[in-house]
């Protein structure tokens, strides 16, 4: 994996498949049903395991905008915090909005459980069709907001040309 550093080393991207990082957490761009999809939350519960998905049956899905907190299971990583993104109908229906709340409530969680690396996929930005570079800025100022609560912050891109649109700069 390419990794590249923000000043404050903080704020960091890479690229390639965020199941195999070895951080506290990583986060799951899931849909309403936590009960699994495509993406990368297909790839997650594929790799955590089965019993990800018999927790999820249980815990009544998650608003958009909202975050969930489960074991890692079989993965490296120790925690997943699902998030549910919002579907992009144009920009006009409060999706960044919702894209902000979805970054903070996995920051929020983070902070709660005294956890110190946290990894992000792009949220909403594949199925749910959000403009990258658009989100990616969302993200980046979300994060900012936390970076003395975290030791480290990762933007995971899983394609390698979407790490080009992510500037670490504090905006
Ligand atoms: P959403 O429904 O929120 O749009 P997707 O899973 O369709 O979620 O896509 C979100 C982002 O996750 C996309 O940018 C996609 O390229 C990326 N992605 C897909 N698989 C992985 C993976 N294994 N690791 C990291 N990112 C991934």
């Amino acid at each position: 994996m390419k990794r590249s550093v923000s000043k404050k080393d903080v704020l960091q991207v890479c690229t390639g498949d965020i199941t195999r990082l070895a951080v506290d957490a990583i986060v799951n761009a899931a849909n309403n049903s936590l009960l699994g999809g495509s993406g990368v939350d297909g790839a997650i519960h594929r790799a955590a395991g089965p019993r990800l998905l018999a927790l999820t049956r249980t815990m009544g899905g998650c608003p958009t905008g909202q975050a969930r907190i489960t074991p890692g299971f079989d993965l490296p990583a120790r925690w997943i915090i699902h998030t549910v993104g919002p579907v992009w109908h144009g920009g006009g229906q409060g999706e960044a909005a919702l894209l902000r709340s979805a970054y903070e409530s996995c920051l929020t969680l983070a902070v709660e459980y005294r956890l110190r690396s946290i990894a992000f996929p792009a949220i909403s930005t594949g199925v749910y069709g959000y403009p990258f570079a658009e989100a990616a800025e969302i993200a980046v100022r979300t994060a900012w907001g936390f970076t003395s609560d975290l030791d480290t912050i990762i933007f995971c891109c899983f394609r390698e040309q979407d790490a080009a649109f992510i500037n670490l700069a504090p905006i």
